[in-house]
């Protein structure tokens, strides 16, 4: 085994062999997730693997369905809280590769590691309307279609109009936007076992370019006004669920008016800036937080009667997602 921790882990020198013969220069051993995670939490992922083409991931793909090793895809990690267990199965990660965006007029070819920001800027110089509420959205555009995320009580899934992903045993499958089944907060890919490997969408020809970037740029500084920058977090912990919205006023709201803004527990705090966020101010752990989440679900529930529902996902030290208020809490202790 390679990990260092003391579990069991599936990763043997042998699969590290493997790997490397799939993607050459993209294999990455025992990477501390609390350095390359967004919100610096996490143990050791035992093997982390960055493909450059699709075909590397339809190669892993079909490798690890042939020797029944269970995997994990990541993004950027702007959505994900990893166990202080580390990680013991192999993980994906698209965001370093897998970059590569093409305009053609009104359709956008891209890549699913492509930095939405950047995304969203190009779309803007190609003098195209409707990204802009996705431009400070830090992710991946795979992780953003995953999510259905965006701003502005918008998703991306408006603008999709086709995905490619590829199934757990390496096959090349493509959807439309209706079959990708977008909801708030929500798409097909959270219950397929497949990897989002390229997005094509369509926008508007803008009538001026110049004023899409100033909508960008008043959207980019309001969010600066309102969320914790520098002290690491994973961006709204809880959903802005419409009807839920519409009952309680934003989950932040809800969460201030319950006193508990600037709580903290061991290293994590409820944001002093925005309550809806939790900050890492130091070496917080994933039950720290898991503990924050809890508490503000219960206390929103006993109290007001409403049904906070988390964003943010948990992955487990298998590899297993779910959102960061579903786990087993049996499971979660450490
Ligand atoms: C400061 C801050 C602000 C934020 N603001 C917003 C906001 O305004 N709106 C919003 O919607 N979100 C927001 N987020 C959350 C986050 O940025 C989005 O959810 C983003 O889309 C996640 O992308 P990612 O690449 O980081 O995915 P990750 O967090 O790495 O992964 C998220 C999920 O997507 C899955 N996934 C990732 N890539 C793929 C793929 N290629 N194929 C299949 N599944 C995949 C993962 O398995 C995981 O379940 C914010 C986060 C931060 C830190």
């Amino acid at each position: 085994m390679t990990g260092s921790h003391n579990m069991q882990s599936v990763v043997t020198k042998a699969l590290i062999y493997d790997l490397k013969k799939i993607v050459p220069s993209g294999v990455f051993v025992n990477l501390s997730l609390a350095k390359i995670s967004r919100w610096n939490i996490g143990g050791l992922a035992d093997v982390i693997v960055r493909p450059q083409s699709p075909e590397q991931i339809r190669k892993l793909r079909e490798y690890f369905y042939k020797n029944n090793i269970a995997h994990v895809v990541i993004g950027m990690t702007s959505n994900l809280l990893f166990s202080d267990k580390g990680l013991l199965v192999p993980c994906i990660q698209l965001g370093y590769e897998m970059n590569k965006i093409n305009i053609d007029s009104n359709i956008v070819t891209a890549q699913a590691g492509a930095w939405v920001p950047k995304l969203a800027r190009e779309v803007q110089k190609a003098k195209l309307v409707g990204a802009e509420h996705i431009c400070g959205v830090p992710g991946t555009l795979g992780g953003l279609v995953y999510m259905n995320g965006g701003s502005q009580r918008k998703g991306i899934g408006s603008s999709v109009s086709k995905v490619v992903s590829i199934d757990s045993k390496g096959g090349y499958v493509t959807r439309n936007r209706v079959d990708c089944l977008f909801a708030y907060r929500s798409s097909i890919y959270q219950c397929r076992d497949e990897i989002i490997s390229e997005v094509v969408l369509n926008f508007e020809d803008a009538d001026s370019s110049s004023l899409v970037r100033k909508e960008m740029l008043s959207i980019l500084s309001s969010r600066k006004k309102k969320f914790p920058r520098k002290i690491p977090n994973c961006g709204s912990v809880f959903k802005s669920d419409p009807s839920a919205y519409s009952l309680y006023g934003p989950p932040g709201k809800i969460i201030e008016d319950l006193g508990l803004k600037g709580y903290a527990r061991g290293g994590a705090k409820i944001s002093e800036e925005h309550a809806n966020f939790i900050t890492n101010i130091e070496g917080a752990t994933s039950s720290d937080v898991i503990f924050l989440i809890e508490l503000i679900k219960e206390r929103a529930f006993s109290e007001l009667g409403c049904q906070l529902n988390a964003e943010v996902k948990y992955v487990d030290e298998h590899g297993c997602i779910c959102a960061a208020d579903q786990i087993d809490k049996n499971k979660a202790k450490f």
